[in-house]
């Protein structure tokens, strides 16, 4: 096992200093910075290598620029290693790879430019030379130099277009074709397919420039591979990392870290202590950490509080406080962590090709943020996984969700037959598997076959009513016509039965909705959801994107809808929880033992006027839930069921090939320990 994987205690401080800022590093002292950090429970930490206005804070080696107002005699990162190593502490190196003040001012021709030929505040574009005559070098040299144990790389992705001399010169040489200038043209599908692409090169001479300087040191690319990047990460990538967004940083953090669970590579989930965001000061209480925490280690990650330091290189003592209440509360809970398997069960598969059809270089994640919420919230286990991962690893789930993806590679295809035909359950909704290899729209569905429905066209409105006709799906759900929004479609049951209606709404005389929205109208003649059996499994198809209808508009009833869809074609369940939705469940396994974390997402967060403004949900007390009965799958006899990190012993029986297990108080997060 690596540093890394036995690190679950990290701290990161971001240290952005412009050139006019004052009293830079006025009270760095690396001895007095290390003892605070090994008090903290701290087991790596990060240093600013450079930062987003291109200053370096070390002293040796000629390439680069160190602060100009830091002292001469201060080396920030080789002190803060020394005292660090010195302690058993671990180092890692931030440098982002997109802002230069000095580089601005001196090449001006490497900067980031609009449609316009206008540049872009300081970003200077990795296309243009800054990578090999500068970025490169440069890492080289750092890391022969330093003794650094990981390196994390900030804006080091395709994150929009840029229309500088260096990107239409490659665009055009690679493909013959001129730079599109807006995402109208037909030619931007392949610019951004080019771009992404350029972007993985880009990242791989990163890697190689650090490895040259040192082989052992572990690379990171900040937010890369992840829900909003979907895409393989290399053999090179140490680890995966991400500041996630702070809206909801439990629920963004459990969502993450479903995905990258099933990636076969060590990550952490990067919390930030600011009630706000990066350029904040104010912090969390360690309550709202220890949750955010609590999701991460238990789905697998490893965590990396995030907050910055005042120019003078301080922390207050009360903020390094409340990260070492967070840091406590994990590593309290690392011996039940550390080298778990989360347990393969339902999939929602995740695509990085179906999302080049979109417009913007960051994928549209409502329907994915949509199946987290529904599953999570009914208590099921489950993961995110990349296609590309799924279609090898498909034979180890019992059901697999494909919430709107619209393109199927043919060996995807060809698994997802192969999985159904052998058993398995699957939901398919609204368009997917409906464009060819060149991403343009096909009019069928590639998985015809498997949801024995034919694609007859579109529904003209952006809602319509589904009428729940099937008694399994109507387990608490309300007897009336379901509203829902998005994108909706005609198809014909071909081998499918009909579950649902799809109901269209009212209209007036002049053809338009009631108001906003219409009451529900007449049935259109097509189903809303289908059920097909193929060899031994069974495939659910909804003609709308469901996942995303529930994100946006609160509509709870497609909650339960889903919930009974589910349990309809999973053709075993392996575990249920009867708690509050806002209980997270995750099974895995840990040398032989059978775990089930339960995190609770509760918590007693600000009252009215919430949300308000750009604020984000804050946890300052923990409500707790009581009497949770789990029941879980287990053939065998359990020698002994316990909850940690309490340490109590807990109340169980058999019943048939499942275990009910009675979890008397769930404060925020504890594992039922099965000994076997
Ligand atoms: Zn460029």
């Amino acid at each position: 096992m690596s540093w890394y994987e036995r690190s679950f205690r990290k701290l990161f401080f971001d240290f952005h200093t412009h050139s006019s800022a004052v009293e830079v590093a006025k009270d760095f002292d690396a001895e007095t910075w290390a003892e605070q950090l090994l008090k903290a429970h701290v087991q790596a930490v990060s240093t600013i290598v450079q930062c987003r206005y291109g200053w370096r804070y070390y002293q040796k080696g000629s390439i680069g620029w160190v602060h100009p107002r830091l002292p001469k005699d201060i080396d920030i990162v080789g002190e803060t290693i020394s005292a660090c190593h010195e302690r058993g502490i671990r180092v890692i190196g931030y440098y982002h790879t997109l802002g230069s003040e000095m580089l601005a001012a001196i090449r001006p021709e490497w900067l980031e430019r609009d449609p316009l030929g206008r540049p872009q505040d300081i970003w200077i574009c990795l296309l243009s030379p800054a990578l090999k005559e500068y970025i490169i070098p440069q890492l080289e040299e750092f890391n022969r130099n330093y003794d650094i144990d990981g390196m994390f790389f900030d804006f080091s992705y395709a994150k929009g277009p840029c229309f500088c001399q260096s990107c239409r010169r490659s665009f055009k040489e690679d493909t013959g074709l001129e730079l599109p200038l807006d995402r109208e043209s037909p030619y931007w599908k392949k610019f951004m397919e080019w771009k992404l692409e350029k972007f993985k090169e880009i990242r791989q001479e990163i890697s190689d420039a650090v490895h040259r300087g040192n082989p052992d040191v572990l690379v990171a690319f900040n937010w890369c591979y992840s829900t909003r990047m979907p895409e393989k990460p290399p053999k090179d990538v140490g680890f995966l990392s991400l500041d996630i967004c702070p809206d909801n940083q439990v629920f963004n953090a459990s969502m993450q870290a479903r995905f990258w669970a099933t990636m076969s590579k060590p990550f952490d989930i990067m919390n930030t202590a600011f009630l706000q965001w990066w350029g904040d000061w104010g912090i969390k209480p360690a309550i709202a950490l220890k949750q955010e925490c609590a999701t991460i280690i238990a789905n697998g990650g490893r965590t990396w509080i995030g907050y910055q330091m005042y120019p003078q290189f301080r922390v207050e003592a009360a903020v390094m406080s409340q990260l070492a209440e967070a840091l406590a509360f994990v590593k309290e809970r690392e011996h039940f962590c550390v080298n778990q398997k989360i347990q393969p069960y339902i999939a929602i598969s995740h695509s990085t090709r179906s999302n080049l059809i979109q417009v913007s270089f960051h994928v549209d994640e409502k329907s994915i943020k949509g199946a987290h919420k529904i599953l999570l919230e009914s208590g099921f286990h489950y993961n995110i996984v990349l296609d590309e991962i799924l279609e090898n690893e498909i034979g180890k789930y019992k059901a697999i969700i494909l919430p709107d993806q619209r393109y199927i590679s043919d060996r995807f295809a060809e698994a997802l037959r192969d999985f159904v035909n052998n058993g398995g359950g699957l939901i398919a909704t609204c368009l997917t598997g409906t464009l060819d290899e060149d991403l343009n729209f096909t009019g069928k569905f590639k998985l015809e076959d498997l949801f024995g429905v034919s694609l007859d066209g579109k529904y003209p409105y952006d809602h319509a009513y589904m009428e729940i006709l099937d008694e399994r799906l109507k387990t608490n759900v309300l007897e009336m016509p379901i509203l829902v929004w998005g994108e909706l479609i005609y198809v014909k049951p071909k081998s499918a039965e009909i579950l649902a209606h799809l109901r269209g709404i009212y209209l007036r005389s002049d053809g338009k909705p009631l108001l906003a929205s219409s009451p529900p109208g007449a049935y259109t003649g097509y189903p809303m959801i289908t059920l097909n059996k193929f060899g031994k499994g069974k495939v659910a198809y909804v003609a709308c994107d469901v996942f995303s209808s529930y994100l946006l508009k609160n509509q709870w009833v497609i909650k339960h809808v889903i919930k009974n869809i589910l349990n309809l074609i999973l053709p075993e369940k392996l575990v249920e929880v009867n708690a509050p939705a806002g209980v997270e469940v995750v099974l895995a396994e840990q040398e032989g033992r059978r775990l089930i974390h339960l995190v609770n997402h509760y918590g007693e967060r600000p009252l009215s006027p919430w949300p308000f403004g750009d604020n984000n949900a804050l946890t300052e007390n923990i409500i707790p839930i009581h009497n949770i009965v789990v029941k879980v799958k287990c053939n065998e006899k359990p020698t002994r069921i316990k909850l940690e990190p309490e340490g109590e012993e807990l109340k169980w029986k058999k019943e048939g090939d499942m275990i009910s297990i009675l979890v008397p108080k769930l404060e925020i997060h504890s594992c039922i320990i099965i000994e076997l």
